[in-house]
């Protein structure tokens, strides 16, 4: 077991924390750090034992690549090949913020970083512990979601802490994350750019600086053949240790169907967690229900959304129930996640419950 140092940074940059954050990820270590969306479990990018050390520490299957953090657009041009015109303008309308581009990568980014492939995925986070560290560190970190694979990504420092203290050397405390889901990533290595994963800058957002974007086919197709582009997009991820169902349809019919279902659970002895929002909270009785946001603006909603599963894991639940959410705008990154953590569970609040 290693001791994991934890730097509170949550009312501001501490220069030492930093300071002692980058001497360890120069020399090969692993440091836990905030981002806007949610918090990375850093490594030194282009020190192949580094990554391999992250790849250990969360229990990642190695062909699942990592993102590297730059501090500054100029550091592209040691890590890819070359930077298309595409990547100039999205770089500059959303960085520093959600959003990895995929590009062709140079010899100095390691096979263990692209976990083998010959693109590298590079973001540009906005947020000053995060940037400080980046470049205290030298100016290029990989870091996944500082989570055990699997289970749902880390909002906030205890998170981090739960999952991998003993196992890394450093946490920086930034408190609760803003956006609270992972960025939005867009391949750029085709001719067409493809969204591979959802997040918080939507295709209407890309659309608008760069012209036509597609979504990857798996991202749309209901044929769970269909293989996913980003690696880690096939895995089974931010999933509860309960079984999760979420219940879509009307309104009316789907909080009557959760109150059912909950009520069915109970008779079997068996305790069902609610993910409802702040509009029908009100109106489930029984069960333990939590309030992921407003429908009024599902940036809320995703800003709780993990926080929420980790909950009803310490709680030890037996079943989850969720609302089903609008795929309009970052809903659609909700609902992505929401369906991953559910295995694709759905229950249509609209049909009888003998035809689930
Ligand atoms: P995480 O860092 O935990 O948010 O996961 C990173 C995501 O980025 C995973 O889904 C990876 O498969 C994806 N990714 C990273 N690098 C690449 C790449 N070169 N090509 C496609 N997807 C990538
Ligand atoms: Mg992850």
């Amino acid at each position: 077991m290693k001791k994991t140092i934890i730097s509170d940074m949550t009312e501001g940059i501490d220069p030492a924390g930093i300071e002692l954050g980058g001497k360890i990820l120069r020399e090969g270590g692993l440091v836990a750090f905030p981002t806007e969306t949610v918090y990375g479990l850093g490594g030194n990018a282009l020190d192949a034992d580094a990554s391999r050390k992250i790849y250990e520490a969360k229990g990642r299957p190695s062909d699942n690549p990592l993102i590297v953090h730059i501090c500054e657009i100029s550091a592209l041009e040691k890590i890819t090949e070359s930077v298309p015109e595409t990547a100039r303008r999205l770089a500059d309308a959303f960085w520093p913020g959600p959003m990895t581009l995929i590009f062709r990568k140079s010899d100095a980014v390691p096979d263990s970083t692209t976990g083998g492939l010959d693109t590298v995925a590079v973001r540009f986070p906005d947020h000053p512990a995060a940037l400080a560290l980046i470049r205290a560190a030298g100016g290029y970190v990989a870091a996944p979601s500082a989570n055990t694979s699997g289970r749902p990504s880390p909002t906030q420092a205890s998170h981090v802490w739960e999952d991998l203290q003993g196992k890394i050397d450093m946490i920086i405390d930034g408190g609760e994350v803003g956006i609270g889901i992972e960025s939005t990533i867009v391949d750029l290595t085709e001719e067409t750019p493809v969204i591979l994963r959802p997040g918080y800058i939507t295709r209407e957002m890309l659309e608008k600086t760069i012209g036509h974007v597609e979504m990857d086919r798996s991202l749309i197709s209901d044929d769970s053949a269909v293989r996913p582009r980003a690696p880690g997009m096939k895995y089974r991820h931010y999933a509860p240790q309960a079984p999760l169902l979420i219940v879509e349809g009307d309104e009316t019919a789907v909080r009557e169907r959760i109150r059912a279902l909950v009520r069915e659970a109970a008779a079997q002895g068996k305790r069902a967690g609610v993910i409802a929002t702040d509009e029908s909270a009100d109106c489930y009785g029984e069960g333990i229900v939590r309030s992921a946001g407003t429908r009024a603006d599902e940036a809320t909603v995703a800003a709780h959304l993990y926080a929420i599963l980790r909950e009803f894991d310490s709680l030890g639940v037996d079943v989850i129930y969720s609302e089903a959410f609008d795929t309009a705008g970052i809903g659609q990154a909700v609902m992505n996640r929401l369906m991953k953590a559910a295995g694709h569970r759905v229950i249509d609040a609209g049909k009888e419950a003998s035809e689930d």
